[in-house]
């Protein structure tokens, strides 16, 4: 693990966490199992085509089921691409559209019935560990605590951190959904110094993402911790992250 390096560490009056698999863990296993054309998937889409049924009832599962990842796969390629957040609203209609289910009454009553939900489905699978807790616990009277988190619904990163009853330790939580931008587009990083009142130096960025958090953070001018789970390399070239750590609670260690 990482080893503090001078006085570095200390001397933040901020802290601010990637929300998944930093904070909160997502558990892909906790998502409905079904099979689709003889494979097992995890996948939303049963609950989200019965929400809709009275738009695509007419619709078999299987295109639907088709167009639902059709268009989550689209969506990921302009995010990857452009580093542009495609909002839940956004990627149903793109859902819509290829479902030909015209505009008319009801139907963005039914949509946002859809997405909350494929949002409720994917609350599911979070999780947030007692030992995360009690770090959050010990951190928050110490240091300012923020959270930016690449996700399509803001709403739903809220009702999260309200669910663990944890919300009342964020001063601010910054979404790209209501942004606009993901990680690491400086853009974001910005927005938060800005509801912060702080400059990149006074505080520390937390996160499991090489490419979006580390990268994300060293452009703006952070220092960062970088949560290295060993399911992700960090790309060639990039600076060495100023501390790294096997796990979220040995941040602790550090702060
Ligand atoms: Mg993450």
């Amino acid at each position: 693990m990482g080893v503090p390096k001078g006085d570095s560490v200390g001397t933040y009056q901020a802290v601010i966490f990637d929300m998944f698999d930093t904070l909160v863990n997502f558990r892909n296993v906790h998502l409905p199992l079904m099979q689709v054309n003889g494979r097992a998937v995890r996948t939303t889409s049963p609950f989200v085509y019965e929400v809709l049924k009275p738009l695509c009832g007419a619709i078999p599962f299987e295109d639907f089921f088709r167009a639902f990842v059709g268009t989550y796969r689209a969506a990921e390629e302009i995010r990857n691409r452009e580093h542009r957040e495609v909002t839940a609203h956004q990627r149903f209609r793109m859902l819509f559209q290829r479902l030909q289910i015209p505009d008319g009454p009801g139907v963005a009553d039914l949509m946002e019935a859809g997405i909350a939900e494929h949002t409720r489905q994917l609350a599911r699978a979070m999780e947030f560990p007692a030992s995360h807790r009690a770090l959050l616990d010990r951190l928050q009277p110490r240091y300012r605590l923020g959270i930016i988190s690449n996700f399509d619904h803001g709403p739903t990163v809220e009702l999260a951190l309200v669910a663990q009853d944890i919300r009342d330790r964020f001063e601010t939580v910054v979404v790209s959904a209501d942004i606009g931008w993901r990680k690491p587009r400086p853009e974001i990083f910005q927005e938060t110094f800005r509801q912060m009142g702080i400059g990149p130096t006074e505080a520390v960025f937390v996160g499991d993402t090489p490419e979006v958090d580390v990268l994300g953070a060293q452009a703006v001018g952070m220092d960062v911790i970088w949560i290295d789970n060993g399911t992700k390399a960090l790309p060639p070239g990039t600076p060495p992250p100023t501390h790294t750590v096997r796990s979220f609670v040995e941040v602790g260690d550090l702060l």
